[in-house]
């Protein structure tokens, strides 16, 4: 069987919280102007109560409102597929089975936790919802998600995406989405940025000092983030609890689970939900994120306080940083271009929980396209970190004779990514 498909009404119901099963407590979330735990009353000018309380929540299972579980039928439960071409072509023993998140509207795994979002919005009655975008996965994923709870959402997109990937733009503003280029003249950070530098290309980390100021400037509005907070991490688990399912259902469990890792989300949302037996001490499964060795957020950041943004406006997270100042270089998985990491993945892999690796673009690429000649789909250029360690991890089992079971996320398609695939088929990408 190539396609493991779960019937609608085997949607799971409940998503998975990590917090009631970690080894040790996270470290609290620091004021950014007096350096004390934070008071959560004032996360309520950013976030809507329900969500604050999922950030802090230490219940295991937390249930889908019915009105989330509605917009996810437009496209869940996604499925699960057998990559046995690819298994052919490279002559393993391994089972590869990859969950395609590509199928969603926006063409990635962000909606899970952007209609969620909206939905607690809107029902705190929040009108207007603001947020920081880089190559527009997240944006356009707020957007697709806002509308159906009659929200206006603020998109500023770090201006070289702006500039450079309409297509995304335009998805946004199809539906419905308002976008300006970061650094903007809308707000005091990005107007002292533009007079120091008027030619500025932005970076996530403006863009989310922007959005933030906006939020905390009007009552109707509030601010969203599509990765690193715990809430996030919580709602992207449906990924990974769908998956065991259908694995169940032909009795089988992942010996390595891989996922390409930005703010940790992704990695987390399939991860977390497979962590559970690890933590019962009954699987011995390897657990593996990857992310780009330009921007090697896990292997090589440090563990210790930050700030999510550059003008220090975030609460300080116990996490994996490069530092809030770091400009990571503009390669083409524009969604895993971010300076820190989720506290929760940061805590599993300083507790030795899970691995992490940095691969560098150019192999990236000839692991898309490998995947995109075999299975026939075409990988965002963030999936593709977990196609080329899951491929390497198959061609492990070639020399040892193993037949492990490989699970990654396929999190997007790339189909708007393919200036990206051009420069590589000619030759001029770069690591
Ligand atoms: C944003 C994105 C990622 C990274 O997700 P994080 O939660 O930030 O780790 C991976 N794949 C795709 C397709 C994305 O859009």
């Amino acid at each position: 069987m190539k396609k493991i498909l779960l019937e609608d009404h085997e949607i799971p119901k409940q998503w998975y919280n990590v917090l009631a099963d970690l080894p040790s407590p996270l470290e609290p979330p620091l004021d950014p102007e007096t350096k004390e735990p934070m008071n959560p009353e004032k996360l309520k000018a950013l976030f809507p109560e329900a969500l604050i309380e999922q950030e802090m929540s230490t219940e295991r299972w937390i249930d889908i409102p019915p009105e989330v579980l509605d917009i996810y039928s437009i496209w869940r439960p996604t499925p699960l597929i057998r990559a046995v071409k690819l298994e052919e072509y490279l002559d393993t023993p391994a089972k590869i089975f990859y969950k395609f998140e590509g199928i969603s509207p926006p063409g990635s795994h962000k909606p899970n936790t952007a209609v969620a979002q909206a939905y607690y919005n809107a029902k705190e009655g929040i009108k207007r919802l603001t947020t920081e975008t880089g190559a527009g996965q997240w944006g356009s994923s707020l957007s697709f998600a806002g509308q159906y709870f009659g929200l206006e959402i603020m998109v500023y997109m770090v201006k070289v995406s702006y500039e450079q990937k309409p297509y995304r733009r335009i998805l946004m503003e199809t539906w419905g989405g308002k976008v300006v280029p970061s650094p903007s003249p809308y707000t005091n950070i990005g107007k002292k940025i533009l007079e120091e530098d008027p030619d500025n290309p932005g970076s996530l980390g403006i863009a989310i000092s922007e959005a933030i100021e906006d939020a905390l400037s009007r009552e109707d509005t509030h601010y969203s983030l599509g990765s690193v907070l715990n809430h996030v991490l919580l709602h992207q688990t449906i990924i990974g609890l769908e998956a065991k399912k259908q694995l169940a259902k032909i009795k089988h469990y992942p010996d390595v689970v891989i996922a390409s890792a930005g703010g940790g989300s992704n990695f987390g949302g399939l991860a977390l939900p497979f962590l559970i037996e690890t933590f019962n001490g009954d699987s011995c499964t390897k657990f593996i994120a990857v992310e780009p060795a330009s921007c090697p957020t896990l292997t090589q950041g440090k563990y210790e306080y930050d700030y999510g943004d550059v003008a220090g406006l975030t609460p300080l997270l116990k996490m994996h940083t490069l530092g809030h100042d770091f400009i990571p270089p503009s390669i083409h998985a524009g969604g895993l271009r971010y300076h820190g990491m989720s506290p929760i993945i940061s805590k599993l892999k300083e507790e030795g929980f899970i691995d992490a690796v940095a691969v560098p673009q150019t192999a990236i690429f000839k692991a898309a396209v490998d995947f995109a000649r075999t299975e026939g789909i075409v990988p965002a250029p963030e999936s593709a970190h977990a196609v080329k360690v899951a491929i390497d991890e198959a061609l492990k089992c070639r020399e040892t004779g193993e037949p492990k079971v490989i699970l990654f996320n396929l999190s997007g398609h790339g189909l708007l990514d393919l200036s990206a695939y051009q420069q590589y088929l000619e030759g001029k990408l770069k690591d």
